[in-house]
């Protein structure tokens, strides 16, 4: 077989901004960027989903003859396509119409309705990425990713060996010199990450043997978990590394409370020292409100660090988006009687239990008339959708809801006009929204978990340092309209509090630059250990 070229590849279901549903998407498209800049050579792993990746976000350089998988009795075959994404970014597409020419990612509505078929397609997907590996050259590392991912290192190990290449070189990812390695039964090394345990992709035991993997996986020391097949599981137990995307969830899922039935596995893997948790970070070049293309007034600042005396420029920014907004959707800008604009809450999520928009839009009813805009833009679970569009129907003046479609542009609008951006998550393993509303300045309501809780800093903790928002410990109605009563009374009562908290929030940089370099390095140390 091969040599090894060399390469890192991410193997993954989405890939921003071709193709996303969530966070997972914007990782595949931006770390991928910033290791390129750091030289090292990186191709990303997608399927081709026709009908969903804009034509001209890729270009298609070569197509490669077919490879074939049996899934049970049935062969299948697919199409290898290499390319490049938005002109740089090196792309394997995974061509097989039947699994992937579809109208959505995972399924109608943000995969609340995931197709019944999704094992197949993404053990189409492993087997697609390690027959590209055979044509093209095998990567050193093969960093893939959640339970879509998880099929991954099963088909590595039996397509290549279970033994992983070893190499003691520093810098090798970047030597042209690694071209040249002998990859004789060697494997490359997997690092797999979790972005979200709450889906492990879980199927009937008697699957495993309709996706083209070895009976041997089926084992609790590989995909069965109580009796059924468990991508996720497989995934970790059968990669070198694994990683999660904060450091606060890396240790929350070490307990029962949010290990959904793993914590165990990964309390062990943490004990070995096999899990870390790594910030994600934002594409800082695409969500810069001083260059955005999708609001109607970009930010006239020139400073990286804000000062108090820059607020009125924020001030600025947000009204004119403001109103720009709220003309678009046609909601009347409301005042208090006091002549005081009623501060604007926005939302952007997935609208699933674990995002806690049900509790938010509960919460509103815990105030006699709530002295908000709310404006949600969300899809997912059909009874919060529905939820979502009757208090906007109820409170026409107040509420403003977009539900059931995946809006970008309507997106960066409400980042870009919000004063407060909820995100009153029950668990959230990074999170990225809040991120993103920091750098548009928005004030933050959050749970106080995984990812949130390590990047927004609490105004009601008095050791907080440069705080950004209010971040609730047990997510319900009643807590979230405390947490809504907090920065009301700031945003009315508290002038200089508030325009402090504006301008922290303004200040958090969650870029990718430390976290690329701390995967680097777990690249190295998964080439090195055996
Ligand atoms: P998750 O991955 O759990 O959905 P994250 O906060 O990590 O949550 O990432 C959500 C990303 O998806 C953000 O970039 C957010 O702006 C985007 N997003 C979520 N829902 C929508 C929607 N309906 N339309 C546009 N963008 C959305």
């Amino acid at each position: 077989m091969g040599e090894f070229n060399g390469d890192i590849w991410f193997v993954g279901a989405e890939m921003a901004p071709l193709v996303k549903a969530g966070g997972l998407g914007d990782v595949m498209g931006s770390l991928p960027k910033v290791l390129l800049k750091a030289g090292i050579n990186v191709r990303v792993v997608i399927p081709y989903y026709k009908n969903i990746i804009p034509k001209n976000l890729i270009t298609i350089k070569e197509a490669y003859p077919a490879g074939k998988v049996n899934f049970g009795e049935i062969p299948f075959e697919f199409g290898i396509k290499t390319g490049f994404a938005e002109g740089e970014i090196p792309i394997v597409l995974i061509e097989q119409n039947h699994f992937f020419n579809r109208e959505d990612v995972y399924g109608p509505h943000s995969g609340a309705c995931g197709y019944k078929d999704n094992l197949w397609r993404y053990a189409m997907l492993a087997h697609g990425a390690a027959y590209a590996m055979k044509i093209l050259g095998i990567p050193l590392v093969v960093h893939t990713h959640d339970w879509s991912g998880g099929l991954v290192p099963a088909v590595i190990r039996q397509t290549f060996g279970n033994k992983k290449v070893q190499i003691e070189t520093e810098g090798v990812l970047k030597a042209k010199l690694s071209r040249h390695i002998n990859a004789k039964g060697l494997r490359p090394a997997v690092v797999f990450t979790v972005h979200n345990l709450g889906y492990q992709g879980v199927y009937g035991i008697d699957d495993f043997y309709d996706i083209g993997i070895d009976f041997k996986y089926n084992s609790s020391s590989a995909y069965e978990h109580f009796g059924t097949l468990n991508s996720l599981k497989g995934g970790i137990k059968l990669s070198d590394a694994v990683t999660t995307v904060s450091p606060a969830y890396a240790n929350e899922i070490t307990t029962p409370g949010f290990g959904f039935g793993l914590d165990g596995e990964l309390k062990n893997l943490r004990n070995e020292g096999r899990l870390k948790g790594i910030l994600n970070g934002i594409d800082l070049d695409y969500w810069n409100p001083k260059a955005d293309k999708f609001i109607s007034r970009n930010l006239n600042l020139k400073e990286e660090r804000y000062r108090l005396k820059d607020y009125e420029d924020w001030k600025d920014f947000k009204l004119a988006n403001k109103k720009a907004l709220f003309s678009e959707i046609s909601l009347p800008p409301k005042k208090d009687k006091n002549g005081r604009p009623f501060p604007l809450v926005g939302i952007v999520s997935r609208l699933t239990e674990e995002k806690g928009i049900d509790e938010f839009l509960d919460s509103l009813f815990k105030w006699n008339d709530f002295p908000f805009q709310v404006v949600i833009l969300g899809s997912g679970k059909d009874y919060i959708e529905k939820k979502a569009a009757y208090l906007a129907e109820l409170y026409r003046d107040r509420i403003y809801a977009q539900t059931g479609r995946y809006d970008e542009a309507l997106s960066h609008k409400i980042y870009a006009a919000a004063d407060i951006f909820a995100m009153p998550s029950k668990f959230e393993p990074c999170g990225l929204s809040q991120m993103i509303a920091m750098r548009y300045g928005c004030v933050i309501l959050a749970g106080d978990t995984g990812g949130l809780h390590d990047t927004v800093s609490d105004i009601t903790d008095r050791h907080a340092k440069e705080p950004s928002g209010v971040l609730i410990k047990h997510i319900d109605a009643n807590a979230v309209s405390w947490g809504l009563n907090e920065l009301y009374n700031i945003y009315i009562n508290e002038g200089e509090k508030w325009r402090n908290i504006v301008i922290n929030s303004a200040n958090k940089h969650f870029g990718w630059d430390d976290s690329a370099k701390v995967y680097e390095n777990l690249y190295y140390d998964v080439l090195k250990k055996n």
